[in-house]
């Protein structure tokens, strides 16, 4: 169902990209995020924070004992290996377990540490006692709730008393069930039935209201409304809480109408830069060439780990079979797998069990696998409508040269227009693209 490849799927005529699939994409690249995440993202910026009065001192903690966790929750904590909290936590941990409860907007990239705040701060308010629902989490899809979900489980695991439910389609309980669960995690639809329809839930009882993923959220039709009615039901005094990986307006205007009087964190992304990375290109006369160019980069320079871009899924089954031939050990990442499939090939390749990694665009969007140093345009990357698209270019090679690393970038040409497209990504960056010579690579290292 997760369809997910924009460029190949027009050139090798499978249909036009709907907006059904850019909703997958979505959830799917978020779901993919979180499968393959072991870690924070590293950022070197600082958060901007908004308060809603201004006038009140700004609390951030360097550590996790300043917060005055349960003890079960700080075992916890520990538990998962966390030592400190995480840039955006500093802030967002304090103002989340403030009395009386602070309302947020919280922004900033997948892997920064929101979930495990939200989930903190849903775990301290809750009383174990009070066998009800006192905190409810809307995520976008099943399989993203059952991601939090799990971290939930993890981070209450000394806290037994505290229980979760997922209220999302298939989970059917009979009707009149009052549900003992203190913590409600579950899918905007069901979770409007339970409180609406069914009444398995009283609103009027919630404490502490998640929306998370809105970027993901308001890109499927409906969710929007139904997360509002739901906020709308919730009572005056229960936190709300909203998380967001991107801040376009319409998510702004979203999460204006679901958390009334914010505070606001925002943490901007590492910047991308071309700066540190040398830009080559290499002409060529067609995909075999391309190959053959390919296999001369490989013999004259030692590539530790290298991702390899191509337009369509065609070429890169392809180029990967050409590679294994060649005796190389390939991972192949293709539009038509499912979501845990792409996780463990990204998982493999991070652990340096492959060394190549041939890919079609989408699928590779924002996942960071450090140590690849050399990137290999197989294929410029292009938007729909022929011109060069300078954000993916950027995005495809940017990432070889942050934190101070140099990096390596070859794009392969091999034709007037795809020499048309280099020279306009050249001027887009005012940044010199070099000619190699495959057959002399001295230059190169
Ligand atoms: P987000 O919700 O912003 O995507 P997560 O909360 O899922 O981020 O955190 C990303 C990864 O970092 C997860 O693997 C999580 O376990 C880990 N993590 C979160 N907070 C900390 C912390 N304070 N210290 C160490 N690791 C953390």
């Amino acid at each position: 169902k997760l369809k997910a490849e924009a460029n190949g799927a027009k050139t090798e005529g499978n249909g036009e990209k709907t907006e059904d699939d850019d909703k997958d994409d979505k959830a799917a690249q978020s779901l993919l995020n979180k499968l393959i995440r072991s870690n924070l993202v590293n950022t070197t910026n600082q958060v901007e924070v908004l308060q809603r009065d201004p006038s009140s001192p700004l609390y951030s903690v360097k550590s996790f004992e300043e917060l005055r966790l349960k003890p079960q929750l700080l075992q916890g904590v520990y538990a998962m290996g966390f030592n400190r909290p995480s840039k955006i936590q500093e802030t967002a941990l304090p103002m989340m377990l403030a009395e009386p409860p602070q309302n947020l907007i919280a922004q900033s990239q997948s892997g920064t540490g929101k979930t495990a705040a939200f989930v903190l701060a849903m775990l301290s308010h809750v009383d174990p006692e009070n066998r009800w629902p006192q905190c409810l989490c809307v995520s976008p899809t099943y399989e993203l709730a059952l991601q939090t979900g799990k971290v939930i489980e993890q981070m209450g695991k000394f806290y037994p008393e505290v229980q979760l439910v997922y209220a999302i389609r298939g989970n059917k309980l009979e009707r009149g069930t009052k549900l003992q669960e203190q913590i409600v995690i579950g899918t905007p639809g069901t979770v409007l039935d339970w409180c609406q329809k069914l009444k398995f839930i009283d609103p009027k009882k919630i404490k502490v209201f998640v929306l998370d993923e809105a970027d993901v959220m308001i890109a499927t039709q409906g969710h929007q409304d139904q997360s509002i009615r739901i906020q709308r039901m919730l009572p005056k005094t229960c936190q709300m809480l909203l998380f967001s990986a991107t801040f376009e307006d319409t998510v702004w205007n979203f999460a204006k109408r679901i958390v009334p009087d914010p505070n606001i964190i925002k943490l901007k992304r590492e910047e991308e830069t071309l700066d540190t990375i040398k830009q080559y290109y290499v002409i060529c006369n067609s995909k075999e060439e391309k190959f053959q160019a390919l296999c001369n980069i490989y013999g004259a320079i030692t590539i530790a780990q290298a991702m390899i871009f191509c337009h369509t899924r065609k070429t890169a089954g392809w180029l990967a079979g050409e590679l294994s031939r060649e005796g190389h050990q390939v991972a192949l990442l293709s539009g038509e797998m499912q979501v845990e499939q792409r996780a463990a090939v990204i998982e493999r390749f991070r652990d340096g069990k492959e060394k190549v990694l041939v890919t079609t665009n989408v699928c590779a969007r924002g996942i960071d696998v450090e140590q690849v140093s050399v990137v290999i345009n197989f294929d410029l990357p292009v938007d729909k409508d022929g011109n060069p698209d300078n954000e993916t270019y950027l995005h495809r090679i940017g990432r070889t040269g942050r934190f101070g690393k140099r990096g390596l970038a070859i794009n392969m040409v091999d034709s007037r227009f795809s020499m048309n497209i280099l020279n306009r990504i050249q001027e887009h960056f005012n940044k010199k693209i070099e000619k190699l010579d495959t057959d002399d690579l001295d230059e190169i290292e």
